[in-house]
């Protein structure tokens, strides 16, 4: 029987100003990739794909960011991780049924070949727990959460100091959240968008507290919770809900800027301009408010997913996830995500055989 392929293709860009919708995507069916594959290439079937906020810029004619090249219409779409079985292989290294994952470049393809240097095993004690932590807890995501703690906020053991999330029932902020906790701090407190999430962050996540911002005052909730102030702000979000927050930090405290998912359907510079009254806060107070990236820390990658496999078995950090299931509707998945469908990680699940 002739094998079935299919990809997910940007049928049309939203525009800069608008949020994207599921008919900028479109599936299509594409020929199966020649077999076998050539030396020092893998053909790979897609079991899950990683979704990701910053894919939003990708579909702006200009990303306005180096790391990320802009979709161009009609080609077949990558994000920034997934993970796929190895169907055949022509590096000695990989045998067919090797379950493999990359963080970046992954196609939106349900079959796809792709150079064996780009991909890496899964080591057995994450499958052993499960394949997908390599997208969530150990893959960019929880490295984002963990290195944005490690190198941005400065928590200290035993200071007693107040860490504030937004976004914090998403990938990045539920474990960072919880990364903070694991290395001392004293009270972390997530901002999120529906009450089950508040729930889940502090009945699951070990959350002191959590705000509903769409239904609660960010700031009446933040002075009654941590009336001492805030020393560590873990920004996913920007916009309002951090100016909030940062009217109640206190002098010498520290911004982690990871994210401002607020301003993505807008057409802003990215990090958007802060007002005057919020940039004369940063300055009296002498507040860090450092842009964060990921991906300028990959010399640190090897050595921090080591650490974070130690947090998941000591069982202080642990992985939420939503699952949409079928390539057919990663478009779908996308939009949710983009607008608070998620609890955890965002995954798709490549069921098209
Ligand atoms: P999430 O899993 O957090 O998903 C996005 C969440 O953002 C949604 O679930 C939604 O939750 C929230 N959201 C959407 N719109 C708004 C809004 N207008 N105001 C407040 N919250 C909103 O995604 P990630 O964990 O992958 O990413 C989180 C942030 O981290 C993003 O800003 C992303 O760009 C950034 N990031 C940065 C990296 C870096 O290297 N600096 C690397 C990876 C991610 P809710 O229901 O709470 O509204």
């Amino acid at each position: 029987m002739e094998k079935k392929n299919f990809h997910v293709v940007l049928k049309s860009r939203p525009g800069e100003d608008n949020e994207p919708s599921e008919s900028n995507f479109s599936f299509e069916e594409v020929p199966f990739p020649p077999e076998p594959p050539k030396d020092g290439e893998v053909l790979i079937r897609n079991e899950y794909l990683s979704l990701d906020p910053a894919l939003r810029c990708a579909m702006n004619r200009d990303t306005g960011v180096s790391y990320l090249k802009a979709w161009e219409i009609g080609e077949t779409l990558s994000g920034f991780g997934g993970v796929g079985t190895i169907v055949s292989s022509g590096d000695p290294n990989y045998i067919p049924g090797d379950l493999v994952t990359a963080f970046y470049h992954w196609p939106w393809k349900v079959y796809f070949i792709i150079s064996s240097s780009s991909v890496r095993k899964i080591p057995v004690e994450i499958s052993a727990i499960s394949p997908t932590i390599c997208l969530n807890l150990t893959g960019l995501t929880g490295l984002t959460a963990y290195l944005g703690v490690r190198e941005k906020a400065h928590v200290i053991k035993g200071a007693n100091q107040t860490m504030v999330v937004s976004g914090a029932a998403g990938a990045t902020g539920s474990v960072a959240g919880q990364v903070a906790k694991a290395e001392g701090c004293d009270k972390v407190v997530g901002i999120c968008g529906s009450d089950t999430k508040c729930q889940i962050l502090t009945e699951e996540l070990g959350f002191h507290a959590a705000i509903n911002y769409k239904t609660e005052s960010v700031t009446a909730r933040l002075q009654q919770i941590c009336p001492e102030g805030v020393d560590i702000y873990f920004d996913n979000v920007g916009g309002s809900i951090s100016d909030e927050v940062i009217r109640l930090m206190n002098p010498d405290s520290h911004v982690v800027l990871c994210g401002q998912i607020s301003l993505y359907n807008k057409n802003v510079p990215y990090p958007p301009p802060l007002s005057e009254e919020i940039s004369a806060i940063l300055k009296e107070r002498n507040i860090t408010r450092e842009r964060f990236l990921v991906l300028n820390y990959a010399d640190k990658f090897d050595s921090s997913v080591e650490e974070l496999l130690k947090l998941i078995v000591a069982g202080k950090i642990k992985a939420k996830e939503t699952v949409e299931m079928g390539l057919a509707n990663v478009g779908r998945a996308f939009v949710s995500m983009m607008t608070g469908g998620n609890i955890g990680k965002q995954l798709v699940k490549v069921t098209e055989q």
